[in-house]
């Protein structure tokens, strides 16, 4: 046991605020890290200390690991928070961590690295009972030998890279001809992406579904599932809505992938919070995916489930504290939807939508959270992910979290850039999201852009819309007008104002 009494937070925007906000919460003082383009980031001003590591660009700020390691000798931190993303799965930085006496508040650096590497992560697992996607066990290293097997397999399958993450280094082979292409593919984009370019077989599941189990284990051996989360909606292989619980899973079900994703954590003596992914097919098989082992974007859905503050609990674990209940203790306690607020435009191929938050104003009232990191007048800096907020909701039954969810949007106001809310709000309507029968394929399925034009941008959007194109042209930056000239920005909002 060893208490912790102050944090750094290895990251930024909303993460690192919620991470600091349970901190506070606890009595436990926190210290910020933020690179030149985040001076007035909110994180920054939250903390009780903040300390600049350097230029905007990731590689020289936030993933600057043995720097960030002598913030905390110099002003006295217990431990870390990595947060998601940035050096949270990065194996060698957590060991560093704990080599310089240090709490690194995640698993072991052994844990991450076996759950790194989607290859090895099949080998631990497949020791024990759970369930796997058909594929290979092993890289391919032999063309002929790997078409072999992809026949046996059977027709389309998956090229996907060992290191992958994030929807990258995946290519879906349709027939044996394209088997080749495919695969040099893949291996180009993992060896760009991540250096790494092993690459195995898996069988395509045509109509999947996307569902992980929240897990946490402590240093006691302790492990218990805290339920599922429906995470199917995405765009580029990346989740953009997610819920809990789903609207498929029966208890049996979720008995069954609640034990199998405790038995994927014990494989890797696995401590912390963690994350099990599964793929669901069309019968509710489920295969175990992969395992993702930091706090995951989409954890507030299960908080407002289950009423468990999962950093608390991290921060717990990490002092060596018993995870703080039982299996049996936790319900499910109504409906919880999340929509990732992304500075995006749905209407061009979810492409980053960068820029000055004109208008910022968040929804509010019962069964609303909304994590964000940013104030109206902020810009959007382009080096990071471009999230802007989370907006999740609580209701008593699915129902009510969606028609919540769709209340919320209509109040959430932003201007300035474009954003996935009309798509969310487009999704959350449609009859397949409400009936539950989705899949991943959602977006190829029910959605094309003119569906946005009109009906889904909420009024108050509309009306700031038209209101808001002098503003925009006066606050921009001259240069700014003059690349977007009849571009993104700028004819965004004379399209709405067409149809507003
Ligand atoms: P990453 O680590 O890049 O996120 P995952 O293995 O978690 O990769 O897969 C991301 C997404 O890709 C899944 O949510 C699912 O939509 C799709 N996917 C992954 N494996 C399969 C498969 N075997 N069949 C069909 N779709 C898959």
């Amino acid at each position: 046991m060893r208490k912790i009494n102050k944090i750094l937070v290895a990251n930024r925007g909303e993460i690192s605020l919620r991470v600091m906000r349970t901190a506070r919460e606890m009595g436990i003082k926190t210290v910020a890290v933020y690179s030149e383009a985040d001076r007035n980031a909110l994180h920054v001003r939250y903390a009780d200390e903040a300390v600049c590591l350097g230029p905007a660009p990731s590689a020289q700020s936030y993933l600057l690991g043995d720097k960030i390691i002598e913030v905390c000798k110099e002003l006295n931190v217990d431990a870390i928070h990595p947060g998601y993303g940035f050096l949270s799965e990065n194996a060698q930085f957590a060991k560093k961590v704990t080599d310089a006496g240090l709490i690194f508040i995640g698993p072991s650096p052994e844990a991450i690295e076996v759950m790194g590497s989607k290859l090895a992560a099949k080998q631990a697992v497949s020791k024990y009972d759970i369930p796997m996607v058909p594929g290979t066990e092993e890289a391919i290293d032999d063309i002929p030998e790997a078409k072999k097997t992809a026949a046996e397999i059977g027709y389309p399958i998956l090229i996907k890279a060992s290191a992958g993450g994030g929807g990258k280094g995946m290519r879906v082979v349709e027939n044996e001809e394209e088997f080749e292409e495919q695969m040099q593919r893949a291996i180009s984009e993992a060896v760009s992406a991540f250096g790494d370019g092993a690459v195995f077989i898996e069988k395509f599941i045509t109509s999947p579904r996307h569902i992980e189990i929240q897990v946490l284990g402590d240093q006691l051996g302790n492990v218990v599932h805290l339920f599922e989360r429906e995470c199917s909606v995405q765009r580029r292989h990346q989740k953009v809505i997610e819920e809990a619980p789903s609207a498929v899973i029966t208890e049996e079900k979720r008995q069954a992938m609640g034990e199998a994703a405790i038995g994927v954590a014990k494989a890797c003596n696995y401590y912390g919070a963690g994350t099990v992914e599964f793929i669901v097919d069309e019968n509710l098989n489920f295969y175990f995916l992969e395992m993702n082992t930091r706090l995951q974007v989409e954890h507030p859905v299960t908080e407002l489930i289950t009423g468990i503050d999962l950093v608390k609990e991290q921060i717990h674990i990490a002092e060596g504290q018993p995870i703080s209940f039982q299996q049996d203790e936790l319900k499910i306690n109504g409906h919880s939807v999340e929509v990732r607020v992304y500075a995006e435009d749905p209407k061009n191929n979810f492409l980053p939508d960068i820029g000055k938050l004109i208008t910022y104003k968040r929804p509010q009232g019962p069964g609303i959270r909304v994590d964000d990191g940013f104030e109206q007048g902020m810009d959007i800096p382009i080096y990071y992910d471009p999230m802007i907020a989370k907006l999740v909701t609580h209701g008593e039954t699915r129902e009510k979290a969606i028609e919540r969810m769709v209340r919320a949007i209509d109040e959430y106001q932003i201007t300035g850039i474009e954003t996935t809310l009309p798509f969310c709000k487009f999704v959350l309507q449609h009859q397949a999201f409400t009936s539950g029968d989705f899949d991943t394929k959602f977006v190829e399925k029910h959605f094309s852009p003119e569906i946005l034009d009109e009906e889904f941008t909420s009024e108050e959007q509309k009306i700031l819309a038209a209101a808001g194109v002098f503003l925009l042209e006066q606050q921009k930056p001259k240069h700014q007008i003059a690349e977007s000239g009849t571009g993104s920005v700028t004819s965004n909002w004379k399209n709405r104002l067409k149809h507003g």
